[in-house]
């Protein structure tokens, strides 16, 4: 069943599984720890959910993120363990009631190539043309910037051909920070993960949703500690998730958690030392 939100429909659109290093994931937090939840393989790769967010309000249809798309290699779709079995973007927006050309808008929290690799797609001759062909693509100017000037820390994490497209398409429209994008969705940005990520707040008649992009990818991410290891800032990264945890918990927020296979949202409970999940939210 889908969630309502308000005058909001929402709907997870689930792209794929794939798997990840566990370290990587959890950053400083050991294996002892997170190896209960997320089991890990031999070679310490825990399965993931590649899952992005429908919106729709009737006369707008937001997605929220991309999703991995299509244009991995067959050995780099084994080496993440892609599978696209079970589901994958199409058949979820049929589920949902839609299409690619019916999406209006498309919010990328960030580019990195979880978030953005759907953006684009493998034409038959080879080159890539934008997914959502009748959709405005909204993202934060300085993540953009970020993207195409990466450190060597990061560079992996970003693949031109995901986003080369959005700035000559004439339908790229370049954030400036906090703002509302549109009447019951608010964007904030956030800086400890990558440099301009946007989160989106969507509320209306007493319900909240945040979807927080990789501020908190897993619920084992409600940790306080747990932080990617590839995340630019740490310390700015924690203290922004003190501040969102603290404001769900008073406020009630069902967050959503795009990466985490077991659930796609949760309101959030505290416990001895923080908050952990609470009550599920399927939808
Ligand atoms: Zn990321």
């Amino acid at each position: 069943m889908p969630l309502r939100v308000g005058r909001f429909t929402l709907h997870e659109i689930r792209d794929c599984s794939f798997a990840t290093d566990g370290g990587t994931l959890f950053g400083p937090v050991p294996r002892r720890e997170w190896g209960k939840a997320y089991p890990p393989d031999e070679e310490n790769r825990i399965a993931l959910m590649s899952r992005c967010l429908l919106v729709d309000s009737g006369e707008r249809k937001i997605l929220v993120d991309t999703g991995l798309g299509d244009k991995m290699s067959l050995e780099e779709q084994r080496s993440w363990q892609v599978d696209r079995s079970q589901f994958d973007l199409d058949r979820e927006l049929v589920r949902a009631g839609t299409s690619r050309e019916a999406i209006t808008d498309v919010v990328l929290t960030h580019l990195h190539c979880e978030h953005s690799g759907g953006t684009t797609r493998r034409r038959p001759d080879g080159g890539t043309e934008l997914a959502f062909p009748n959709a405005t693509f909204h993202l934060q100017r300085r993540q953009f910037r970020w993207a195409h000037h990466p450190t060597e820390r990061d560079a992996s994490s970003f693949r031109l051909e995901d986003f080369a497209k959005l700035e000559q398409s004439g339908r790229l429209h370049l954030c400036e920070g906090e703002t509302e994008l549109f009447e019951g969705i608010e964007v904030c940005v956030t800086e400890g993960h990558t440099v301009g990520q946007q989160l989106l707040h969507i509320g209306g008649e007493g319900v909240e949703v945040l979807c927080a992009g990789d501020l908190l990818p897993t619920a084992g991410h409600l940790k306080l500690a747990a932080q990617m290891a590839s995340d630019l800032y740490p310390l700015t990264g924690l203290e922004e998730k003190k501040m969102l945890l603290a404001e769900a918990v008073e406020t009630g927020t069902i967050v959503f958690l795009p990466h985490e296979t077991r659930f796609a949202a949760c309101r959030l409970r505290e416990n001895e030392g923080g908050v952990e999940a609470g009550e599920i939210v399927s939808f």
